[in-house]
């Protein structure tokens, strides 16, 4: 599909992450005024919650649903519903929509560069996935050696835990270095002080939007996935270390979740489905996968220091991948695991097979022991105090780009000891 041409001129070029054949969704204010559901359009966010109330556009004839600081209540309609908007809102924003129409959206749009952007919508609850090959191996390896690099089970089932919602935070937020238990190697006992080794994890978020109340086929699954936004999995990986035997991760991710300003919706990211790589142990059949469901979506890291350029430390795609989010959806749901609207789901660090495209600081610098060097002559092993970590993810279409606005944050020195009396 070429790109669409709009009205609105910005969105118009090749570059711009919001051409008229993204039109991903998010919540925006302007200076002190209400939390409001937008969409973005080349350099403008148009007005959806005022939309709806002038009747200019409406998802639901009957009922307002974005009349709120979230895009829940929309999600909650449905695959048909979505469709239906995204084609009306489509109509009014391409070149040829009459004057009416353009004036209207011009009175009821913002330039982004005044919006403040907030979560775009309410994360009911969140799970992260474990579904990057490249990534398991290098862990495993670093953690068990390269025998038993994989666990036995990661061919057969999508692992993941069950996360923490409350830890989800919008791009922009500050994030504070944690204390937490550690145990160094040669310790014999664990000690409390603030994590050394914070990192990243690279991911890309599903975000279901249909409910579902028993075990759902990986085709049910697909259709529940209202879009995607970049993830940003905070880890503290020395607290990991102690913790995460026998029951997996813990307060190493329960920090801080960051995710990108912006859902892309299903619909935008249509061209560039791929599909799952080949099988290296046959799936058990409920986890076959009919529709291609993974993405050609160019990922990125970049980490400035405080006061610092930044520096592009990874590049990977979404591509990679081993199971898909309608996989991992659809094994989340086998033991009757209810999925609420508002659910997300993190894929798992996305690292491709070369090194210069791992999606974490503990396999860029390989525990430790290979430490980066900065394009500011900085050295890296782990995050430093100040620094700002940003992900990007783009698609390329024919002569138009698919943008979900940088996932950034900056890290904060870890406060006084918050247990000292
Ligand atoms: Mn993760």
């Amino acid at each position: 599909m070429p790109l669409l041409r709009s009205w609105i001129d910005s969105a118009n070029s090749a570059t711009t992450p919001f051409p008229l054949n993204n039109l991903p969704h998010g919540v925006f204010s302007v200076g002190e005024g209400d939390l409001r559901c937008g969409i973005a359009i080349g350099d403008r966010v148009i007005d959806a919650t005022v939309l709806e109330a002038a009747g200019l556009l409406r998802a639901d004839p009957e009922a307002d649903v974005l009349d709120a600081p979230y895009w829940n209540d929309f999600m909650e309609l449905g695959p048909k519903a979505w469709a239906d908007y995204r084609a009306r809102l489509t109509a009014m924003l391409a070149e040829g929509a009459d004057e009416a129409t353009q004036d209207a959206l011009t009175t009821f749009s913002v330039p982004l560069a005044e919006a403040a952007l907030h979560l775009p919508f309410k994360v009911t609850e969140y799970t992260d996935f474990y579904a990057g090959k490249h990534h398991a191996t290098n862990v495993g390896t670093m953690f068990r050696g390269a025998e038993n690099a994989l666990p036995p089970n990661w061919l057969s089932i999508p692992i993941g835990y069950n996360g923490r919602a409350s830890s989800v935070v919008v791009s922009g937020t500050d994030v504070r270095r944690p204390w937490g238990q550690l145990k160094a190697p040669d310790a014999e006992l664990p000690v409390f002080a603030p994590c050394k080794r914070f990192d990243l994890e690279l991911e890309l978020g599903a975000v279901v939007g249909q409910a579902s109340s028993g075990p759902v086929t990986v085709a049910e699954a697909e259709d529940m996935i209202f879009g995607y936004v970049l993830l940003n999995d905070w880890s503290a990986r020395d607290i990991q270390a102690w913790e995460y035997q026998p029951l997996g991760p813990f307060q190493a991710k329960a920090t801080a979740t960051t995710i990108s300003p912006w859902i892309v919706p299903k619909a935008a990211l249509a061209p560039f489905r791929v599909p799952v790589p080949a099988r290296e142990r046959p799936l058990l059949p409920y986890l076959d996968e009919a529709t291609p469901g993974l993405y050609d979506i160019d990922l990125s890291v970049s980490l400035a220091p405080a006061g610092k350029a930044a520096s592009t430390i990874s590049r990977t795609n979404y591509r990679e991948m081993y199971y898909s989010a309608a996989q991992q959806l659809a094994h989340h749901t086998t033991s009757g695991c209810p999925m609420n609207v508002g659910d997300l789901l993190g894929s798992g660090t996305i690292s491709g097979p070369e090194k210069s495209a791992r999606g974490s600081l503990l396999e860029l610098s390989w525990g430790g022991k290979e430490p980066l060097t900065l394009d500011s002559g900085e050295a890296r092993s782990f995050l430093e105090d100040g620094d700002r970590l940003t992900l990007h993810g783009t698609a390329h279409g024919d002569g138009y780009t698919i943008g979900f606005g940088d996932c950034t944050g900056r890290l904060l020195a870890a406060l006084a000891d918050p247990y000292a009396r």
